[in-house]
């Protein structure tokens, strides 16, 4: 059974990032110059992480998904997926990435155990996808979902933050995406986390003018149920062109936020728990994994930081985080 937090929501997601490294720069996530990376030494091992995991597991956490910065821009991710897939009680686990490195490592991450992964992508087109990421190539994102796809990491998610100017002009080249292939793309608020400039500008654009656009140019879209082996119980509401093999969501922290369902804690690659993504406040598990803490101890902590959940962020009277970058989170 998941541990209620003080609302009474039943938390059972932990979301963990592995890394604050990425391959690519997103304009909206990183400044251009990189950020102050975790020393190499106060980023968690491996078996520090698996330790977390299991801990969380006594309390009732049965899904994790691994993040970053780039996940797989960490070496041996595989060897930590083996480690989390062999905990009792966790029975999912997936991955967001921006997908590059996937043709090299989906083989051996399916084998590990991963289940599914959602794969970031800001554009259609190469060379604005190469001026949003500052270095990527469209066409290594594309090789990265097919072979997602062959490896059975399905179903394989996409994930578009949209900002305007950036490339909310091609919000209806996405949905058409649906119309052909079994892809499901969902289209994300922009969060003002850490350096944003497209959020402190006129970037944030509300879920709702996203639809209005895509009905416009597709016709009206239908809601998709719950049964739909797509729709999971996270913060997505998803839709479809009648008859079209994909689906469309829509992730609106900012407009219609989903705090009274957030089932998730998130830990960040130097071991600090963070009971809300909105939110700075951290809880320091690093210093108690290194500092001898046994398993009840750490459980003990874990139950804190659920506890220490807000009933909701307060972005609508400008309380916003600083203290990260989106990358140094993990989303
Ligand atoms: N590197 C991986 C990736 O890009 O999928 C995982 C980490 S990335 C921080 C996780 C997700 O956060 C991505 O889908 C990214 O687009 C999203 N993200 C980053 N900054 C954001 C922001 N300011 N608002 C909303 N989403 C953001
Ligand atoms: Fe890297 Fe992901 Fe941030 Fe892009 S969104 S800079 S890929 S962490």
């Amino acid at each position: 059974m998941p541990c209620l937090d003080s609302f009474a929501r039943p938390i059972n997601y932990l979301r963990v990032s592995v890394t604050d490294r990425c391959n690519l720069r997103c304009v909206y996530c990183m400044p251009a110059e990189g950020i102050d990376l975790v020393r190499h030494e106060d980023v968690l091992r491996y078996e520090e992480i698996a330790r977390v995991v299991q801990a969380a597991a006594a309390l009732g956490v049965c899904k994790v998904r691994l993040t970053g910065g780039e996940p797989l821009a960490r070496r041996g991710l595989p060897d930590l997926v083996r480690l989390i897939a062999a905990v009792p009680g966790i029975d999912d686990i997936s991955m967001t990435t921006n997908g590059v490195l996937l043709p090299r490592h989906a083989d051996a991450l399916a084998a590990a155990g991963l289940r599914r992964v959602n794969v970031s992508l800001d554009s259609l087109r190469p060379n604005r996808f190469r001026a949003i990421t500052r270095c990527g190539e469209l066409t290594d994102v594309w090789a990265g979902i097919a072979a997602a796809e062959r490896a059975g990491l399905t179903p394989v998610k996409l994930n578009t933050v949209v900002a305007r100017g950036l490339n909310d002009d091609e919000v209806v080249d996405f949905a058409r995406l649906t119309l052909e292939q079994p892809l499901n793309v969902r289209f994300i608020e922009i969060m003002p986390l850490g350096a944003n400039e497209h959020w402190a500008g006129d970037g944030y654009v509300p879920m709702s003018e996203v639809r209005a656009r895509i009905e416009a140019a597709l016709g009206p879209l239908e809601t998709v149920r719950g049964h739909d082996p797509v729709v999971g119980n996270g913060p997505a509401r998803y839709s479809r062109v009648p008859g079209a093999p994909g689906t469309i969501g829509f992730i609106s922290p900012v407009s219609e936020h989903f705090c009274f369902h957030c089932n998730r804690l998130r830990l960040t690659a130097d071991g600090k728990l963070r009971p809300c993504l909105l939110s700075d406040d951290e809880i320091d598990l690093r210093a108690a994994l290194r500092g001898g803490a046994d398993d009840q101890e750490l459980e003990t902590i874990i139950a804190q930081a659920i506890a220490a959940k807000p009933a909701r962020h307060h972005l609508d009277v400008g309380d916003v985080p600083h203290a990260r970058q989106m990358a140094q989170i993990g989303g």
